[in-house]
């Protein structure tokens, strides 16, 4: 591992509410830490309900009074095309500060992530002003009445957003802003760096004060009295699904709307007659890519009978040479994980799943003893009751099995409480749109994986969360429907 000298950017260190930086009333702060090597390199203030209050309080204001609502779509639509362009400017910068903060590879941020966030914000622009209620033949009206819905923004949105695609995640401001909503963003504790150079892109780019207010703080002060606050209409939460659920109990108190952006233990299947120097690779990189920090990484790998040892060997082989390191060092392929808590959470399901029998055919623990890194791992000899079958690792961890007959694969991938992701790996039609429409996920991928596209719904089945982002589909939730009617 080398020690990549990195230039220090500047790092905006306080919150946005109502149009002002400022710290938290408490003037509490916390520390943020570079995962790759474990140093402090800012204090952010740690925000709880006296500031969540304010920030409530100003996304109301100037929800009220039209300052953003009440422009015309297509300048709102400008305004958001010139957040993307500015995030597009500041790419390298917006990189830097990613991998300082959340440690991936830097090319990975950088061409990556900080594009993805700004394609995300001029997809969402170019539908402010597409955004169209209906007039309707009422069933049981004809020509007494004249019908029509409107479509109105839900009004203030809490976004709670987590450390493992920060900017991506943070860009989740996009199809609220485009619904006409005002927004207070919480950004995960471990990296919130990032999220706050964007608070100052938007106003920047002309996004008007108090539109978007950015709390940081921990989840359990900040985050959870912003999903409990009586004056959010609506929280958008991406994290845990353990969280998940505390999101859910908290906005219990006014009804608010809830969307949920949850875990995932989507499985992999690689079949006989599958194109293995395809399938190898892409395998290795469902689990490792982000460090398998990813709620949809392919963290469960099934391979028929004939095909598993080439498979599972061909996977253990990439995982040997994958090169960890500084995510601000070119060389490094792999940075550490996000945090100390993640290290020892990720580290702690390995060894409960050695304990209780599994193989390590590649990996198995922590890599070197200066921040955060953890071997890319798999796991053979499991067992379908196993914890690391069952439960998301969120760690470049993956298990395999091999199975026999192809009427097994549907039982086995739906055999979770999970249903984000799932793919398979096969060159006949039929096997794979047979198991497209049985699979209980989301979104499933035919001989690629990881492609997620704005224009296509994401989200997921069963405990893997609550609606759809992306496309229009991830705008409806940001929108009320209005009928109206008048008698003629
Ligand atoms: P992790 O536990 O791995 O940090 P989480 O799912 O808890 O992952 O974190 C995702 C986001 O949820 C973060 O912004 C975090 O601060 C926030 N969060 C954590 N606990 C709560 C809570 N009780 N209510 C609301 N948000 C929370």
């Amino acid at each position: 591992m080398s020690n990549a000298v990195v230039p220090s950017p500047r790092f905006q260190t306080s919150m946005l509410i109502g149009g002002e930086w400022t710290g938290a009333a408490s003037g509490r702060t916390f520390p943020v830490v570079n995962p790759a090597d474990g140093r402090v390199i800012a204090d952010l203030p740690a925000g709880g309900a006296a500031d969540v209050d304010a920030a409530v309080a100003a996304a109301r204001r100037s929800f009220e009074d039209g300052r953003w609502t009440g422009l015309a779509p297509r300048e709102r639509a400008r305004i958001l095309s010139r957040v993307a362009d500015l995030i597009d400017q500041h790419k390298d910068e917006l990189g830097l500060i990613e991998t300082l903060d959340n440690g991936m590879p830097l090319g990975q941020a950088r061409d990556g992530h900080v594009p993805a966030a700004a394609a995300n914000f001029r997809y969402y622009a170019s539908w402010c002003d597409k955004l169209n209620g209906k007039t309707v033949d009422m069933s049981g009206g004809g020509a007494l009445y004249h019908a029509y819905t409107l479509l109105q923004p839900v009004g203030v949105v809490g976004i709670i957003t987590p450390w493992n695609a920060p900017i991506i995640t943070a860009a989740k401001l996009a199809p609220a802003l485009a619904a006409g909503c005002s927004c207070v963003l919480k950004p995960a504790e471990d990296t919130s760096l990032t999220a706050l150079r964007l608070g100052e892109l938007l106003i920047e780019a002309g996004v008007p004060a108090g539109v978007v207010n950015i709390v940081t703080g921990l989840g359990a002060e900040a985050g959870s009295a912003l999903a409990a606050h009586p004056g959010v209409d609506k929280v958008a939460f991406t994290g845990s699904t353990t969280t998940g659920r505390a999101v859910v109990s908290a906005a219990l108190g006014n009804l608010k709307k809830v969307s949920l952006e949850l875990g995932g233990k989507s499985p992999v299947f690689v079949m006989n007659d599958a194109d293995l120097d395809r399938a190898i690779p892409a395998a290795a990189n469902a689990a490792f890519a982000n460090a398998g920090q990813i709620c949809s990484a392919g963290t469960r790998l099934y391979v028929q009978r004939e095909s598993y040892e080439r498979v599972v060997s061909g996977v253990a082989e990439i995982a040997r040479n994958i090169r960890l390191g500084n995510g601000a060092d070119a060389a490094s392929e792999m940075g550490p994980v996000v945090s100390e808590k993640q290290l020892d959470r990720v580290v702690g399901m390995i060894r409960a799943g050695l304990d209780d029998g599994a193989e390590a055919l590649a990996g198995g623990g922590r890599h070197g003893d200066v921040g955060y890194f953890v071997q890319p791992t798999i796991l053979a000899n499991v067992r379908p009751d196993m914890s690391v079958v069952r439960e998301e690792i969120f760690g470049p961890v993956v298990v395999a099995t091999a199975f026999d007959d192809p009427s097994e694969v549907v039982g086995l991938a739906n055999d979770s409480d999970y249903g984000l992701a799932a793919a398979i790996f096969t060159r006949d039609l039929s096997t794979g749109h047979n198991f497209a429409r049985q699979v209980r996920a989301g979104t499933v991928w035919m001989n690629t994986y990881h492609v997620v596209d704005l224009s296509m719904p994401w989200g997921g089945f069963k405990q893997s969360g609550w609606g759809r982002e992306n496309g229009l589909e991830g705008l409806m939730p940001y929108l009320e429907h209005k009928s109206v009617v008048a008698a003629l």
